[in-house]
């Protein structure tokens, strides 16, 4: 055998392998680098170190799972979020004024999330299909963050009633932090933005108010009050509830800050109250959004 021919061809095998090596190498590198990718919530998620030693085929799986996972989160939480029809910035509403009297009534639910009771209104909403808006407190999403996502991941809408509920009055400053911290918290834990604003004790001429209005917040009182904070008999809590219904109104109860018990009582009975009288349940977004619909036929 000729010891330079045997040299030759190793030598011609080595560099097909090189390259060969050489497009295997490219050709692995290119999946590592698509796998990561955003969650839509800000953060990178790299999928390649999840299933290490995974084939292809397996970090493609994963791959799209995650994909799907962050999708539907995301698309969950775009669902509640709905921007307010402009003629509703910086404007404050006690109730609408829908055409044909369409019964659409929004409950809604102030000083949460807090533990037990903010739970047992959400289970008995869940039990009616029905959907609310809650005014939670800033401080109290910071105590809360989990009842306070799952206001969110229900379905419910969620908005700003300020950090601390204060009622005095607050110099600019303050009325900002109010407002701003609360907003960001709501972001933080559970990604909506609201824009939908009520004032503690429904006092607009202290401060906050008058700074929501000022970044577009439409601020949002209310035209049937449950007076729930005196903890009244079932009966009680209903007829102030009901003497004071009508479509396109806003019921004020309260979910957090005390004992709310008879709340949940009333809650199923007001609900079936409500659809008897042919009412269905809209969430304030959706209210506003009703609204300008109407406004924008009548007008044409
Ligand atoms: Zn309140």
């Amino acid at each position: 055998m000729n010891t330079k021919g045997l040299f030759r061809l190793p030598k011609f095998v080595l560099f097909g392998l090189a390259a060969l090596v050489l497009t295997l190498a490219v050709g692995m590198a290119i999946p590592i680098q698509q796998n990561v990718f955003s969650n839509g919530l800000g953060q990178s998620v790299i999928a390649s170190s999840l299933a290490a030693p995974a084939t292809t085929t397996q970090r493609v799986t994963e791959l799209k799972k995650q994909m799907m996972d962050s999708w539907q989160q995301e698309a969950k939480q775009k669902g509640v979020y709905q921007e307010i029809p402009k003629r509703y910035q910086g404007v404050t509403l006690n109730a609408v004024k829908p055409n044909q009297n369409d019964k659409i009534v929004a409950l809604t639910f102030d000083d949460g999330p807090w533990p037990k009771y903010t739970e047992q209104i959400l289970d008995i909403l869940k039990e009616n299909n029905v959907k609310g808006t809650f005014f939670v407190i800033g401080r109290n999403m910071k105590n809360f963050p989990e009842i306070g996502k799952r206001i969110v991941t229900d379905g419910h809408a969620i908005a700003n009633h300020t950090w601390h509920h204060w009622y005095h009055r607050l110099n600019p400053k303050a009325a900002a932090y109010e407002i701003d911290a609360t907003e960001e918290i709501i972001y933080k834990t559970t990604g909506v933005r609201t824009n939908l604003f009520r004032p503690p004790g429904g006092v607009l001429g202290n401060g906050p108010a008058a700074y929501a209005k000022s970044k577009k917040y439409s601020v949002i009182m209310w035209s049937a009050d449950s007076h729930d904070y005196k903890r009244p008999a079932v009966p009680r809590l209903l007829s102030n509830v009901m003497r004071d219904s009508k479509p396109g109104g806003i019921v004020l109860m309260h979910d957090g800050g005390g004992v709310r018990d008879s709340t949940v009582k009333a809650l199923p009975a007001m609900i079936e109250k409500f659809r008897n009288s042919g009412y269905r349940f809209v969430t304030m977004p959706e209210m506003l959004e009703i609204e300008d619909k109407e406004l924008q036929m009548a007008k044409k």
